[in-house]
């Protein structure tokens, strides 16, 4: 049974300030996030009615405008708040949460100075794959042919959709040749991560992961460097070269839509067994972010 497209849903979107019902929240085809890319959005999940790093994200999201040189006319405390209120009305107690701004259609033009700053939260079910058999068999990535780009020729610390160009591609390509993301590198040639996603590979019981200074520090990656720090586990982040890639013993991805996914293959050429420890990092990071409070909307 497939579902309806997304603006064809019931329930509510909060839009500017109010819930409204969930067709009614529209914008016009003259918007300039629409067409220069003044756009940045968060993805989040809820457990058990409760917002994994609520407030990081928040945060992040209002950087991300910030780096786009716009400001998100509400607190971190207001988009927490807006962002729970939007989970309550729509009675999802595990859900994905995506809040989005963008310039609206004040000024059609490169620069866009006067133009209002519009801001949404949707949020729907997405069931996670807790599955931890099928999730130890691994995924396959592919490499991509895009890389990700020198910070100094695009915004590359912002969660910002411009940049979600070259992910699409990457991952209408990878899927198209039998894989399930792409293993993107960055403008140096190193690793850096997938098309939305972060990346980690565990040698001799340690884990290494790339240094994220031109791609997102993922939220779910640094839950996962605390993770394995609690458990003693060495965490190195460093540059790390494609041809490193068949010294490692196990592999995963992790990002709020992945939690922490095992890979078993990189393109052709790098095999990898999901081993003990993703198995324990997916262990604890299940409770990990099941270990917020319950609100109190969902006990009474
Ligand atoms: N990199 C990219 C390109 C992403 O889209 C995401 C998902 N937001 C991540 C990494 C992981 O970030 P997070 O753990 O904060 O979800």
């Amino acid at each position: 049974m497939s579902l309806p497209p997304f603006d064809q849903r019931d329930g509510f979107i909060w839009h500017n300030g109010s819930l409204v019902p969930w067709r009614d929240a529209k914008l016009h085809v003259l918007s300039h996030g629409l067409h220069y890319g003044s756009c940045v959005f968060e993805g989040e999940r809820a457990y058990g009615g409760n917002i994994f790093k609520s407030r990081e994200h928040s945060e992040r999201f209002r950087r991300s405008a910030e780096i786009l040189d716009f400001e998100i006319p509400y607190s971190v405390e207001q988009l927490d708040a807006a962002k729970d209120a939007t989970v309550r009305a729509n009675g999802l107690v595990n859900c994905y949460v995506r809040p989005v701004a963008w310039r609206g259609s004040e000024m059609m033009a490169v620069a866009a100075q006067n133009s209002t700053i519009n801001v949404a939260i949707a949020v729907w079910d997405w069931p996670s794959m807790f599955d931890i058999a099928t999730k130890m068999k691994g995924i396959k990535l592919d490499i991509a042919e895009y890389r990700r780009p020198d910070p100094m020729t695009a915004p590359s610390g912002a969660k910002a959709a411009g940049l979600y160009m070259i992910c699409t591609i990457s991952k209408h390509r990878a899927e198209r040749r039998g894989y399930a993301d792409a293993l993107m590198f960055d403008w140096q040639g190193r690793v850096a991560e997938c098309t939305g996603a972060n990346v980690f590979f565990v040698k001799d019981g340690a884990l290494h992961t790339p240094i994220a200074d031109c791609f997102l520090d993922g939220i779910t990656r640094r839950t996962v460097i605390d993770l394995a720090k609690r458990r003693g586990i060495e965490v190195i982040e460093r540059r790390i070269m494609p041809e490193e890639l068949s010294g490692f013993d196990e592999c995963f991805i992790c990002g709020t839509g992945a939690e922490v996914t095992p890979v078993a293959e990189i393109g052709e050429t790098y095999r990898f067994t999901p081993g003990a420890v993703s198995r324990a990092l997916i262990e604890d990071y299940e409770r990990e972010v099941n270990a917020g409070p319950r609100p109190d909307w969902l006990s009474k």
